[in-house]
């Protein structure tokens, strides 16, 4: 496990992540995160110290209304939220980690336009 370090583009929000350095990722194909570009690094809560910018964070939720979607809401960078498949843990956006930390990155297609039937695999995963 490395510490790698990331947050949105403006830097109010700035977060530690306890990952490998070898990071396994994912695409997800549904309608929010197609549009954002959004690569998931699933932690759980305990890995995942944010460090400021909890007070600049807007949320949106749809659908279930489960997954809790943050924001910056000065920059409108999407850099983590809580995530439908694990409400107890994190998803952090790959593209807002830091350079000089992660070493390589496998990105694997995650078929969120078809969530019920996928997530059991991503869940056994993490
Ligand atoms: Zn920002």
């Amino acid at each position: 496990m490395v510490k790698h370090t990331g947050g949105c583009h403006c830097g109010r929000v700035r977060f530690e992540v306890l990952a490998p350095a070898a990071i396994a990722v994912s695409e997800c194909n549904c309608s929010i995160c197609s549009k954002a570009g959004y690569l998931h690094l699933l932690v759980p809560a305990d890995r995942f110290p944010l460090l400021c910018g909890r007070e600049a964070l807007t949320g949106y939720t749809f659908n279930t209304d489960t997954a809790r979607h943050l924001f910056c809401s000065t920059c409108g960078i999407k850099s983590f939220y809580v995530p439908r498949s694990h409400p107890d843990g994190f998803s952090v956006n790959a593209r807002c980690l830091d350079p000089g930390t992660v070493e390589s990155m496998t990105v694997r297609p995650f078929n969120g336009r078809e969530w019920e039937k996928s997530v059991a695999a991503l869940r056994e995963e993490v």
